[in-house]
């Protein structure tokens, strides 16, 4: 008999978490004005937020936090980062900052000028905020495979290169800060970019004289992907892949609350010396000296073992297959969900699953709300109210698709919390007939309003 699957770690430490009534619930949500992001985290039972900075350190990364050094200048510890960057990514320059989108407002402010236009495969929303900011604009070319999502393409992450060279020839280069690939495609649902989308992609940027981004978040869980499913790469080991991805890139913003699992930091990767010089008044103004720029030395430290340990096999063979595992069964269950399964999460189809619910009335916000409700189970609407207004016409975007996503955190859960989110949502499902109304927004920001909106029951 085959033996079968099991992690390739044990658990050192716990943490306790409780399981609340149904009553408390509809308390704290009601309190919370029906907004997810204002719940405490001990009303919540399995939070799903958000993959970021939620992940459970190794004993070597806290070994690693023992040993930091928290000189000003020139820290052992970030000599230990620059040399995990380099081996890991390739590249001789770099910036710490302390998480994903610091690294984008300091490099965007040297690269992003008002009316310029960054094409990309849809931008994360701080990527987008950071760019609309600048009064710029960015222009999404995804592939339209990945908006369809019974459709089993295995890189949905990729951009399509006619809608790419659209933008680069109709814009002067100068007018084109550069090309962002974010990898994976976490708003299209966590899918990976392909090593050959990546090199089209170089060719077409090298051929316009225009830079590549690499947004670099879940890079590793990418390469897990083209490992997994490019067969020219099923030999190579993770490590060689992401190597091989990177002689594509000449600037990466990286989130580490990702895929390097840490809790906190980030940092920009460069191969250019006059951009990095550039970036480093930035970071100076913005972050901290550029040899710690807002992080710790202990938190450098368990970063450099992060980066390792995020790009072993091993461990990525476990991470994606428990996603894998949760959006089984919810497939199974006959719930309606992005497919293939993403790296990180399971995207849930909420107008597919919520046929009544009038898209004016938020279908994913409801659909996460419905889930809290049923098991204090806490995951995030990608949907209508994250892709905000038009930034001039000031409408809401009503986007192709409404996710509610369940993120799951790096080593943190096991399959039988797994178990308990596929069985919630599927009695969500078996009452879906009823549900027939949403929210509306009684107070937003100017911007990036998912993180404060205020909500009423209709
Ligand atoms: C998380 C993320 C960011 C922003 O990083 P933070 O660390 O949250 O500031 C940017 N891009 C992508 C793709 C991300 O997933």
């Amino acid at each position: 008999m085959e033996l079968p699957f099991a992690e390739s770690y044990k658990i050192k430490m716990v943490e306790t978490i409780r399981r609340s009534t149904q009553i408390e619930r509809e308390k704290w949500i009601k309190e919370a004005n029906y907004n997810l992001f204002n719940l405490k985290s001990s009303q919540v039972f399995i939070d799903l937020l958000t993959d970021s900075g939620t992940g459970a350190m190794s004993d070597k990364q806290w070994a690693a936090m023992m040993l930091g050094d928290e000189s000003y200048a020139g820290a052992s510890s970030h000599q230990n980062m620059k040399d995990a960057i380099k081996n890991i990514m390739g590249f001789d320059y770099f910036l710490p900052t302390h998480q994903g989108r610091a690294a984008e407002n300091v490099l965007f402010s040297v690269l992003v000028k008002e009316g310029d236009v960054v094409p990309g495969n849809s931008h994360f929303d701080t990527t987008k905020g950071h760019i609309e900011f600048r009064k710029a604009k960015a222009i999404d070319c995804t592939i339209d495979e990945a908006f369809d999502t019974n459709n089993l393409h295995p890189f949905k992450g990729n951009i399509d290169t006619e809608k790419l060279e659209k933008v680069l020839k109709q814009y002067p280069k100068e007018k084109i800060s550069f090309i962002v690939l974010t990898l994976t495609n976490n708003t299209a649902g966590g899918q990976p970019v392909s090593l050959a989308n990546i090199k089209e992609v170089s060719a077409l940027a090298k051929k316009y004289g225009v830079m590549l981004l690499f947004d670099s978040a879940r890079f590793a869980e990418n390469a897990y992907f083209i490992k997994t499913r490019e067969h020219a790469y099923a030999n190579y080991t993770i490590k060689e892949i992401v190597l091989e991805m990177y002689k594509y890139a000449d600037l990466a913003t990286m989130s580490s609350k990702k895929d390097a699992i840490v809790n906190m930091g980030g940092f920009i990767g460069f191969k250019n010396e006059e951009i990095f010089r550039k970036a480093c008044t930035y970071n100076i103004m913005f972050e901290g000296y550029i040899t710690y720029g807002g992080m710790s030395g202990r938190d450098m430290n368990a970063l450099a073992q992060g980066l390792d340990e995020g790009t072993e096999f091993e461990y990525l063979e476990t991470r994606i297959n428990q996603v894998t595992y949760l959006g089984n069964r919810l497939i199974e269950f006959g719930i309606p969900v992005q497919r293939p399964i993403g790296g990180h999460a399971v995207f849930v189809d909420a107008k597919k699953l919520l046929t009544h619910v009038p898209k004016e009335q938020f279908v994913a916000q409801t659909l996460g709300i419905e889930l809290y409700l049923e098991a204090g189970i806490r995951g995030v609407e990608i949907g209508t109210i994250l892709a905000d207004r038009d930034p001039v016409t000031r409408e809401n975007r009503y986007p192709n698709l409404e996710f509610l996503r369940l993120a799951i955190p790096r080593r943190t859960y096991t399959n039988n919390h797994m178990d308990v989110i596929a069985v919630a949502l599927k009695n969500v499902f078996d009452r879906r007939e009823t549900i027939k109304t949403g929210y509306k927004i009684v107070w937003e920001a100017p911007i990036m309003r998912h993180f404060t909106v205020e909500l009423k029951k209709i």
